[in-house]
């Protein structure tokens, strides 16, 4: 059971907004958001927002405030509590940043469930303004990902965790929205699992690309969808292992089977 990994996109898959948003929105921020957008990558207009918060008197338990505003599905957190209960591995990779993440998941009690959170990370400054950095320091930023922002290669971070198993039997259950997360499912083998949420990017993407994907695919709508889902797919890998394992013992059975499981439909 500790076999399955299971990596999580933040934005639209874990919390139905997007955390980057929510904060320009909610804290009035839209108009200098609008003028910035095009002069600035996404990255690092995050950090010039922050450094307007700042201006404007706001600190940093105000935005920490102001996250914990930001609504987590119930079916969300189910999926979440149960998937870490029945001993899966679960990570984070998102272009959102480690404030935003650790603040939001702690609010609702689901930090601890995650063993890694792959994101750009955070740092509070003297003067007391947040700073967000690139995930990817410059050096690694011109490695040459065409599919990725250069501060963050979703498919570099899933090489990254592939290599640091370091065997085949792990078994990755993927879950996102956006054009970000196609890179990393077309790192996934056939004995793994996308779930693409239905007509967002990443589903577009895979559903225009369908030869490239060797991960079998389960779309989801809901939150709902969502839990019901990953677990089946939880549930049918463990009773598959189960199987595997007592019916033989053969040398070769640690590596990727790519006959067909049952799956939720
Ligand atoms: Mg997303
Ligand atoms: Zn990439």
């Amino acid at each position: 059971m500790a076999d399955v990994v299971v990596v999580f996109d933040f934005d639209r898959t874990l919390i139905d907004d997007d955390s980057d948003n929510w904060v320009v929105t909610q804290m009035g921020l839209t108009h200098l958001f609008n003028q910035l957008r095009s002069t600035l990558p996404w990255n690092s207009l995050m950090d010039r927002m922050m450094k307007e918060l700042h201006s404007q008197g706001k600190t940093v338990e105000d935005i920490a405030n102001c996250l914990r505003q930001c609504p987590l599905d119930s079916h969300v957190a189910a999926a979440i509590k149960s998937a870490h209960s029945l001993g899966c591995d679960l990570k984070i990779v998102s272009d959102a940043n480690q404030f935003y993440i650790e603040t939001i998941m702690e609010h609702h009690g689901l930090l601890g469930c995650f063993s890694e959170i792959y994101t750009n990370p955070t740092y509070v400054d003297e003067q007391g303004r947040l700073r967000i950095l690139p995930y990817h320091d410059s050096t690694l930023s011109h490695y040459g990902c065409n599919l990725c922002p250069s501060n963050l290669c979703k498919g570099f971070v899933l090489d990254h965790v592939c290599t640091s198993f370091g065997c085949g039997k792990r078994r990755f259950i993927y879950l996102g929205d956006g054009r970000g997360d196609f890179c990393p499912t077309l790192k996934l083998q056939d004995c793994d699992f996308v779930m693409p949420r239905k007509n967002y990017p990443l589903w577009d993407r895979i559903c225009s690309n369908p030869m490239l994907i060797k991960a079998k695919v389960h779309e989801w709508s809901s939150a709902e969808e969502l839990k019901k889902i990953l677990l089946h797919l939880i549930g049918a890998i463990s009773i598959k292992e189960d199987v595997d394992s007592t019916v033989s013992s053969q040398p070769n059975s640690s590596e990727c089977r790519s006959q067909t499981m049952p799956v939720y439909s």
